[in-house]
C-alpha cells in the first residue's frame, strides 16, 4: 500500500524512448480481437473537451462493441509499460479529466444503445426501473422512458447532454437534488469492468465495496457499462417560477426552507437559484431572469439601496395537464405567499415536462451558432457549507464578481442526508449540519476574445479558491481539478486513505482515468 501511495503523480521514471514504447503499444492493440473498432487518427473531439482548455492526444480512440471489448483494452493495457485507459463519456469535463495522454480513450457513446424499461404499473411506479448503458445520454434516456412508459428518472442535470457513466463518476445535481439526492443517490446496480478487467455487477448488497467506490470515483476504479435507475411517473406539465430578491440573507432563508419541505405533493419539486447583476447588461444583468420574450424585468421594483448583485430562486411545480390555471394559480399563489421576494418581480410559464428538462438545449443551440459553445470553458463549480455561504456571497458574488462572468452564476441549498457518505463523493464538512450550497461559475466567452480571456478567467478562479482559503471558508470543489498530490488529500480530508486503498484494490496499476491527475501508472 506504501509503495502504491508513494507512485502518486508525478512520475520521474520515463527513461525509455516514447516512439518505441508506442510502436509496441500500437502493435498491442492491433493484436486486441474487438467486436467494435480501434482507430489511431486522433484528431477533433478525442484530444479535447467542453473545458477548451487542456489538449492530449491519445494513441488511440477505441469504439467498444460491449463490456467484453472493455475488458480486452485493459487487459492489453495492463501488458504494457505505460498504457493508461481512459472512458469518454460526451467529454464535457472542465480539465482533461476524460483524456488519456498517448493512452486508450474509450468512446463509451459507442455503446448507447442498451435502454431497457422494466416497469411495474402502479399509482406511485415506486418499482420501476430502467437498465441503461454507461455512454447513453441523459437526454436519450428522458425521451424514451417518458415518450415510451410515461416515466422518468428521478434526479437530474440541468444540461442533459451528458453520459450516465459521466455524471455517475461525479455526482450528477440539479433542483431535484434537494429531495432524491444526487443521481448517485438514485441507482440501485451497476455493471463494471474494473482496473483488473473482471466485469463486476455491484450494488448496496453485492460486491458493495466496488458499487460504493465508483459513485463519484472519477473514473478511477473501473468503468461503468450499465446502470440501474430509479424511476418515477412523469408529469405531464411544470408551472416554472421565478422570483427576486435583492437580499441575500432573505434569498438563503426562503430557498433553505423550501428544501427543506421535501414532501412530494405539498412542496415544490425543484429549487435552484442563481445571482445576476443588478444591471441592464444583456448577459449578466436583469434581462437574464425573465422566462418568456414579452415578460419585461421592471427595475423600478429594485429598491434604490440595493447592492451590486441580485438573486433569483428558480423553482418549478409538477402538474396535471387539465388541472385548470385558476387552480394552479392558487396553490402557487399559497406555495409563494410566505417568500419574501421583490413582489412585482416574478415570473411564470407553464411547459411540458420534456420542454422543462431540455430547457438548457435550447441554450445550446443558440449558443453554438453564436460560437460560445465551442469556445473555451474556465467554469469552477463548489460545495460551500451553509455556515459560510453569507460570507461567500460578500467576498465573491458581491466583490470579486460583481460585474458578472458572462454566463450563469448557480447557487441554491442541498441537503446532505440525501447523499450516501458510503460513496466516494466528497461533500464540505459543515459541521455535520444539514444544509450545504451547490455554487456554480458557469463562464462564457466568445471565442475571438482569445486565450488572454481565459487566462484571465482561470486566475480569477484562482483568486477566488485563495481568498475562500485566507477567508476560511469551508468548502469542496465539485467536479474537481487538482495536480498535486497534497491538494488531493487535502480534498479527500478523511475520505482519502480509503480512496487510495480502493484504487489499489480495483485499479492496481492505475490504469484507469490518468486526466484525472490523481494517481500514476505503475510501470
Ligand atoms: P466525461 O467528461 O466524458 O467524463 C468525466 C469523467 O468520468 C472522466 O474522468 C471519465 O474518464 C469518467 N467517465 C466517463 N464515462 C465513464 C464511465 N462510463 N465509467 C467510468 N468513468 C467514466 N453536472 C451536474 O452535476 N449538474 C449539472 O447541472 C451539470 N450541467 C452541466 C452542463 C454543461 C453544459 C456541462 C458541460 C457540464 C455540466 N455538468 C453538470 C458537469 C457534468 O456532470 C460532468 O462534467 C460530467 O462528467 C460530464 O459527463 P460526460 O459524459 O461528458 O463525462
Amino acid at each position: 500500500m506504501i509503495a502504491f501511495m508513494e507512485r502518486f503523480l508525478p512520475a520521474n521514471d520515463t527513461e525509455v524512448n516514447p516512439e518505441d514504447e508506442d510502436t509496441t503499444n500500437r502493435s498491442l492493440c492491433l493484436s486486441l480481437e474487438l467486436q467494435g473498432s480501434v482507430d489511431f487518427i486522433c484528431t477533433g473531439l478525442a484530444c479535447k473537451d467542453f473545458g477548451g482548455i487542456y489538449y492530449k492526444k491519445p494513441l488511440a480512440i477505441i469504439k467498444p462493441a460491449g463490456p467484453e471489448d472493455v475488458v480486452r483494452v485493459i487487459k492489453a493495457a495492463s501488458l504494457s509499460s505505460n498504457l493508461t485507459v481512459a472512458a469518454r463519456g460526451n467529454g464535457h469535463s472542465i480539465r482533461g479529466q476524460a483524456m488519456a495522454d498517448r493512452g486508450l480513450v474509450i468512446d463509451m457513446r459507442s455503446m448507447d444503445t442498451l435502454i431497457h424499461v422494466v416497469a411495474t404499473y402502479g399509482s406511485t411506479a415506486s418499482a420501476a426501473y430502467v437498465d441503461v448503458g454507461g455512454g447513453v445520454l441523459w437526454e436519450d434516456l428522458l425521451r424514451r422512458c417518458v415518450l415510451g412508459f410515461g416515466l422518468a428518472p428521478r434526479s437530474w442535470t440541468d444540461y442533459l447532454g451528458l453520459t450516465v457513466g459521466g455524471t455517475l463518476s461525479n455526482a450528477g445535481v440539479s433542483g431535484q437534488a434537494f429531495r432524491y439526492g444526487p443521481q448517485t443517490s438514485n441507482v440501485t446496480e451497476l455493471e463494471v469492468v474494473t482496473g483488473k478487467g473482471e466485469i463486476l455487477v455491484c450494488s448496496e448488497n453485492q460486491n458493495p465495496e466496488l458499487f460504493f467506490s465508483v459513485l463519484g470515483g472519477l473514473g478511477q476504479f473501473g468503468i461503468i457499462t450499465r446502470a440501474r435507475i430509479l424511476l418515477q411517473k412523469a408529469p405531464d406539465m411544470i408551472r416554472w417560477i421565478r422570483v427576486v430578491y435583492t437580499e441575500f440573507e432573505e434569498f438563503a432563508k426562503d430557498a433553505e426552507r423550501l428544501v427543506s419541505q421535501d414532501l412530494e405533493g405539498e412542496s415544490f419539486d425543484y429549487v435552484e437559484g442563481f445571482a445576476f447583476v443588478n444591471s441592464d447588461d444583456p448577459v449578466n444583468g436583469w434581462p437574464t431572469v425573465p422566462l418568456l420574450l414579452d415578460q419585461r424585468f421592471d427595475p423600478t421594483s429594485i429598491p434604490p439601496n440595493a447592492g451590486p448583485v441580485l438573486y433569483c430562486l428558480e423553482l418549478a411545480l409538477h402538474h396535471h395537464i387539465h388541472d385548470s390555471s385558476t387552480t394552479l394559480d392558487k396553490v402557487v399563489g399559497q406555495m409563494l405567499r410566505p417568500l419574501r421576494y421583490c413582489r412585482n418581480l416574478r415570473f411564470e410559464v407553464s411547459v411540458t415536462y420534456m420542454e422543462f428538462l431540455l430547457r438548457v438545449k435550447q441554450v445550446e443551440e443558440a449558443a453554438k451558432a453564436s460560437g460560445i459553445w465551442d469556445a473555451p470553458h474556465p467554469w469552477l463549480n463548489l460545495f460551500v457549507s451553509k455556515r459560510d455561504i453569507v460570507d461567500f456571497d460578500r467576498i465573491v458574488f458581491k466583490n470579486i464578481l460583481r460585474d458578472g462572468i458572462g454566463g450563469p452564476m448557480l447557487v441554491y441549498p442541498l441537503r446532505r442526508s440525501k447523499w450516501d457518505i458510503r460513496t466516494s463523493e466528497v461533500l464540505p464538512e459543515g459541521g455535520g449540519e444539514e444544509i450545504f450550497y451547490l455554487i456554480a461559475l458557469l463562464r462564457f466567452n466568445q471565442s475571438e476574445r482569445g486565450r488572454a480571456v481565459v487566462e484571465e478567467d482561470v486566475a480569477q478562479n484562482e483568486e477566488i479558491l485563495r481568498s475562500c482559503r485566507e477567508n476560511g471558508l469551508d468548502l469542496k470543489q465539485y467536479l474537481p481539478h487538482y495536480t498535486t498530490k497534497d491538494e488531493w488529500k487535502r480534498h479527500f480530508g478523511k475520505k482519502w486513505s480509503r480512496f487510495v486503498e480502493r484504487k489499489a484494490y480495483f485499479d492496481p496499476l492505475a490504469l484507469l482515468s490518468p486526466g484525472q491527475s490523481i494517481f500514476s501508472r505503475i510501470r
